[in-house]
């Protein structure tokens, strides 16, 4: 080994110790998050992320006992709260605002996540299911922004939106027609909300994962059976098989969804406002033969 190369090893290695040794900026540190569907899966991830940066975290789902457990975990009621609330309702949002109020004095980042999925082809669409979808992502997610904006411009200092929308959002597939529209109406959303919003300082961004299969609730839930089987492959196999779509080759797991959602409100985008960063290891970018 030459001696510059062994200057080179010895001068990277000293610095990348002293940035381990570093302790984490806490970019989050004066904020107040909450996180729809923070429950469970890519919600999950995304509490973890803001609450490791410093944030106040509030984890808002539907299943009370995932939220109380995800809150604990994070520390605590001077840390993390949980409520119980469903997206669909205006009574319950407004109520869980109020308990947020109360808990932490307010709200400067909102994540609009929950969301199920009803994967089926169209002629096996029910108006019902149509319904249910849309309730919760789409009218559910119009609920939460809505309130959060009336609190954002209250306390006058600005704020984050983000919408956990989908590759969907934009890209047809079969076999998910209501799923697909409420990504898109998601999307839309963001770009309304923007413009709406842009004057009082606060900001609505989008993120668009795609093929989150290990730890996501969604897959597991029965469309990683409904995938698996459309592939032809074992439902285990499907996270690699997704990765293998991927321009990246790589499997796209719940933290880096978190990792934009901390880049687009605790980094240096400040004047970035009404985009879509997609999660997806590259899918989106080309058309692969
Ligand atoms: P998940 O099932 O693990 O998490 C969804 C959470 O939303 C659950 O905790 C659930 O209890 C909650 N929820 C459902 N209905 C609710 C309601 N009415 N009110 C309040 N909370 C409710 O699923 P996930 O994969 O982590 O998905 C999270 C988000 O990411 C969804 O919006 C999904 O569409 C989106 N997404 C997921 C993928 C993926 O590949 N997994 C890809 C693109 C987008």
């Amino acid at each position: 080994i030459e001696e510059s190369e062994k200057f080179r090893i010895e001068y990277w290695s000293l610095e990348e110790a002293k940035l381990q040794r570093m302790p984490k900026p806490k970019a989050l540190a004066t904020r107040v998050a909450l996180v729809t569907g923070g429950g469970s899966g890519i919600g999950k991830a995304i509490a973890q992320r803001l609450a490791a940066e410093g944030a106040c975290v509030v984890i808002a789902d539907l299943n009370a006992d995932n939220a109380a457990a995800v809150a604990e975990e994070l520390g605590g009621p001077d840390k993390a709260i949980a409520v119980t609330v469903d997206v669909t309702s205006e009574e319950q949002i407004a109520q869980a605002f109020a308990e947020v109020a109360l808990a932490f004095g307010g709200v400067d980042l909102v994540v609009n996540n929950a969301g199920i999925s009803i994967s089926k082809p169209l002629l096996e669409t029910t108006a019902k299911d149509w319904d249910l979808q849309h309730a919760i992502m789409a009218r559910g997610s119009f609920l939460v922004s809505r309130e959060a904006a009336r609190v954002m411009r209250a306390q006058g200092m600005g704020g984050d939106i983000v919408y956990i929308a989908s590759k969907n959002a934009v890209f047809a597939g079969p076999n998910n027609v209501a799923y697909s529209a409420t990504k898109a109406d998601q999307a839309h959303q963001v770009r309304l909300l923007a413009a709406e919003l842009g004057e009082h300082g606060i900001r609505v961004n989008g993120v668009n994962p795609d093929g989150v299969v290990r730890g996501s609730g969604i897959f597991a839930g029965g469309w990683g059976a409904q995938r698996a089987a459309t592939y032809g492959i074992e439902e285990d196999k499907l996270g690699e098989f997704y990765a293998q779509r991927t321009l990246l080759k790589r499997e796209v797991l719940p933290e880096h969804v978190a990792n934009a959602v901390f880049t687009l409100t605790g980094g240096d985008l400040t004047h970035t406002t009404g985009l879509h960063i997609p999660v997806d290891a590259g899918v989106a970018a080309a058309f692969l033969r």
